[in-house]
């Protein structure tokens, strides 16, 4: 069986509902993982922080012009006065929830079940239309077999077993129809696999039930070898190891959650990224051959926090890395680059909440200096050791951009290389110009 997820804009209207009806109707079994309707999610996030607020008039204008778009979908997505009354309802039920969290009391857990309302209307609303134009789908909801444990990573064993349960209990249809994003936690809570999360949604569906593919239906041709919002002319590639493409997503290209590599590699299911808007284009493939001896992709993390301690004491002296280390992880602050020299190591950080509680405990080693508004420019590519050359090309089309640190060797298939952010749309384009 095949695992298919398509994001917000894929089923962001009316009509992209019905193309995107017309593409999974092919008469063969799948499973169908669909995102909220674009824009619907950062709606529920400003309802939370209106409640967050106590502003619950605020709360209920952005419900009644949310609950607004929703009624013109409904009208133009269904065509016989029953379906749109079927509609109706379904949209109705879910503002009714929405509307029971307005109170003064209002906690994560009020939130979460609000961010979990958009995949709940797009799915209801894509399976009422495919009833409508008589082709057979069931609802799996994902709630009954999607869980995070108590650190908040997927529960592996937990998805797989009620996965096969759910499907059993949907009966026989051939689109089965689930939710993105949404999960329970550990405490039986709905929670959530955090902004963007349905494309692992669609990899943790995929792994545990060794699908034969799973595609990522997005707006965009595939993986491109740049940031297509950033530089004009990217191009997509066609094949990417699993590597490779965790490399990219994790470094910043948004067509892919970070985390959802993992589980399609673990279980080697091969992973399309594919275009809704030019169904025909080949987009990329993700499995594990890649072609090798070329450089593939740029990609830029944004929002970086570099620390460096210089530190005299760091001189021979065994221990001092695992000293700095610990200090992260007791602030449960994860490090995305690092380098060292004799004297000193520069590390990076994208979460900056314990930013200043960790600079002071470093400060016991020696000198301590963070840049804030930095960004992790990384290049993909085949470079392993007697691959010479590469790097040169790198260092050659940065040239006259400061560069405030330079990682190679942490893995084969990454350069990464930190600036300033005003720099970063000029490093992109330095490096399009050279590399590709
Ligand atoms: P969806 O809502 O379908 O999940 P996203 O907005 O999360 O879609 O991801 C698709 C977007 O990712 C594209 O529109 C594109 O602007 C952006 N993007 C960033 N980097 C890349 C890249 N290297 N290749 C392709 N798309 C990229
Ligand atoms: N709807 C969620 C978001 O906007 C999840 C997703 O689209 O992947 O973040
Ligand atoms: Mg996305």
């Amino acid at each position: 069986m095949k695992v298919l997820k398509f994001g917000g804009t894929s089923v962001g209207s009316a009509l992209r509902i019905k193309e995107v009806g017309k593409l999974i109707s092919d008469g063969e079994q799948k499973i169908v993982v669909l995102s909220a309707m674009s824009g619907t999610t950062n709606s529920l996030v400003e309802i939370s922080e209106y409640l967050y607020k106590n502003n619950l008039d605020g709360a209920t204008e952005a419900i009644i012009g949310l609950e607004k778009k929703y009624d013109s979908v409904v009208d133009e997505l269904f065509a016989s006065a029953v379906y749109k009354e079927k509609g109706a309802a379904w949209v109705a039920s879910h503002f009714a929830t929405l509307r029971s969290f307005v109170l003064e009391k209002f906690t994560e857990d009020e939130e979460k079940e609000i961010l979990a309302q958009g995949e709940l209307i797009s799915t209801g609303l894509m399976h009422l239309h495919l009833s409508e134009i008589c082709i057979s789908s069931a609802l799996l909801p994902a709630l009954d077999f999607m869980r995070i444990d108590e650190f908040k990573e997927p529960d592996l064993e937990f998805i797989r077993n009620n996965i096969s349960t759910a499907l059993d209990n949907a009966g026989d249809a051939e689109i089965y129809i689930t939710q993105g994003f949404i999960c329970k936690n550990a405490e039986g809570k709905v929670d959530n696999l955090q902004r963007g999360g349905s494309d692992y949604t669609a990899s943790l569906i995929g792994g545990a039930l060794v699908a034969e593919e799973i595609q990522i239906w997005t707006d965009i041709d595939g993986m491109h070898n740049n940031d297509p919002r950033v530089v004009e002319n990217t191009k997509p590639i066609a094949v990417l190891s699993f590597e490779e493409a965790a490399e990219l997503a994790y470094f910043g290209a948004k067509i892919l959650h970070p985390t959802c590599v993992l589980p399609a590699k673990l279980a080697q299911v091969p992973v399309k990224l594919l275009n809704t808007m030019e169904p025909s284009a080949k987009g990329t493939t993700i499995c594990a051959e890649s072609e090798l001896n070329k450089i593939k992709a740029v990609a830029a993390k944004d929002g970086i926090t570099a620390i460096k301690i210089k530190s005299g004491r760091m001189l021979q002296a065994h221990g001092f890395l695992r000293k700095v280390f610990e200090i992260f992880e007791q602030y449960k602050t994860p490090i995305d680059m690092i380098t060292t020299s004799e004297v000193g190591v520069s590390l990076t950080i994208d979460n900056q909440k314990y930013l200043d509680e960790i600079v002071n405990e470093l400060k016991q080693f020696g000198t301590v200096t963070s840049y804030t508004n930095q960004v992790i420019v990384c290049v993909v590519g085949d470079f392993r050791s007697n691959n010479t050359g590469f790097v040169n090309q790198i260092t050659t089309a940065l040239k006259d951009i400061p560069v405030l640190m330079v990682s190679y060797g942490g893995s084969n298939f990454n350069v990464s290389v930190l600036i300033d952010a005003q720099y970063k749309k000029q490093a992109l384009m330095a490096l399009s110009k050279k590399l590709f």
